[in-house]
């Protein structure tokens, strides 16, 4: 089994949804020795996706964020260190120090510190009323403000801007939404599914300024209004800023391991050094099912799928299969359900009805299924994955026309 069996001390840096979930797969593959999970947030690790969306709206309490209790963390032997800060890992000694000094040594140590939210640089950003959206701390400073009535401009619609925006007009603010390319979820989709989305929004009472650069946060005791480039203001009571998120890797560069838009692994998450594994948002690692391209994904899936694969190198295993990458996003009514990546595309398919609100989007390239976008369409999304999976070639006319199941593609 050679050199991982040695392991006898885990250390993992980052309590969120990668670091959390390594250290309860580390056990459940029957690893006997110490780990250690170091957090600088006060609570056991959470999922974030409810942040901006049922907790935003006050459906979903506190106390129901966190992925486990904290007792499973002392049932597995689990030392939690939270509301700790780790600031420096010395490769030559194995040990990560912690802020006040603390020292941990470890035989394998686990980089999951996530990403932090882009911050604008625009002058006024830092006025009270101008928040990102990251975290439960955030979302607690947002909530105290955001009222009915209250006017909240959204800088960035991407798909944390807008189940934003949606969550505030469940909640009765006015909402307006600024984005500096042409189209929302520029990055992220085809312009097709964007605008059904900007559709949908508008609809629903929210107004969009695109193309418009966000140059100034006005307000002498807190933000009163946004200033665009073009001179033009937009009142607002409150801000959120989600453009989106840069990879956490202050301590992997200051440790001298290679960094290019996240900290860079292989595909069994192991960085340049074999001792240390990067996982989740903070690392970038080939995709089997996209050629070995080179990805940096932000979801839980990547997250867990990271913690698996570096929990498996750590005990010796052999690496679990890849899954399709899948996403989610929830606004209004609407049920969005991705699976795959969809750039490069050359064909875009659509089944169902963007009237009804009940349709897919498929990409494909050279006749083979890259990605689907679902919304209120499980089948479409469950099938597409398996296919995506199987690489398979799909027809893009019996692929529109529903008269043929989904799970007949399957059978092919
Ligand atoms: P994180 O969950 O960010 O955890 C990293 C942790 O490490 C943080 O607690 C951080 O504070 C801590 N940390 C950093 N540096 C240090 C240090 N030096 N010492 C100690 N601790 C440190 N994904 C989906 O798939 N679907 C969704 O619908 C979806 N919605 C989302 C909505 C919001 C508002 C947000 C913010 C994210 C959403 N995501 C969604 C993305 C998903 O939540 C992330 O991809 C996932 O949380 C990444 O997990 P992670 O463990 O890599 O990072």
């Amino acid at each position: 089994m050679g050199e991982a069996t040695q392991t006898s001390r885990v250390v993992i840096l980052g309590a969120g949804q990668a670091g959390g979930e390594t250290a309860l797969r580390l056990r459940a593959g029957g690893f006997q020795g110490e780990i250690t999970l170091i957090g600088d947030e006060p609570i056991a690790p959470y999922q974030r996706p409810p942040l901006s969306k049922a907790y935003l709206t006050g459906e979903l309490d506190a106390d129901r964020l966190p992925l486990r209790p904290l007792e499973v963390y002392a049932a597995e032997n689990i030392h939690l260190l939270l509301g700790r800060r780790a600031n420096w890992i010395d490769r030559q000694r194995k040990r990560v120090r912690l802020e006040g000094g603390q020292e941990l040594p470890y035989d394998a140590l686990v980089i999951a510190t996530g990403a932090r939210p882009r911050r604008l640089t625009a002058p006024g950003s830092d006025l009270p009323g101008v928040h990102v959206l990251r975290s439960a701390a955030d979302v607690a400073a947002i909530k105290a403000e955001l009222k009915s009535g209250a006017r909240l401009a959204v800088i960035g619609a991407g798909y944390i801007g807008l189940e934003a925006a949606a969550s505030a007009r469940k909640l009765g603010a006015e909402v307006t939404v600024l984005e500096a390319a042409v189209r929302p979820l520029a990055r992220v989709t085809s312009p097709e599914v964007a605008g059904f989305f900007l559709d949908q929004h508008v609809a629903h009472g929210v107004q969009f300024r695109l193309a418009a650069q966000a140059a100034v946060f006005k307000g002498s005791d807190r933000v009163r209004a946004v200033g665009l480039a073009d001179g033009d203001e937009v009142a607002a009571d409150l801000v959120i800023v989600g453009v989106g998120v840069i990879a956490d890797v202050g301590l992997a560069e200051k440790a001298g391991l290679i960094i290019d838009n996240g900290i860079v692994t292989d595909r069994a998450c192991r960085t340049t050094d074999p001792s240390i594994y990067a996982i989740g948002d903070v690392a970038r690692r080939p995709m089997t099912h996209y050629g070995g391209r080179m990805e940096r994904l932000e979801s839980v899936h990547s997250a867990i799928e990271g913690a698996k694969i570096a929990a498996a190198g750590i005990l010796g295993a052999p690496p679990p299969a890849e899954e399709t990458p899948w996403f989610w996003s929830d606004q209004y009514d609407l049920k969005l359900q991705i699976a795959g990546l969809f750039q490069g595309y050359d064909q875009l398919v659509l089944r169902g009805s963007m009237e009804a609100k009940s349709f897919a989007v498929f990409y494909l390239r050279a006749g083979q299924l890259l990605a689907v976008d679902a919304i209120n369409r499980p089948a479409e999304y469950a099938a597409g994955k398996i296919l995506i999976q199987r690489g398979a070639r799909v027809d893009a006319a019996r692929l529109s026309d529903e008269s043929i199941a989904m799970k007949t593609f399957l059978q092919a």
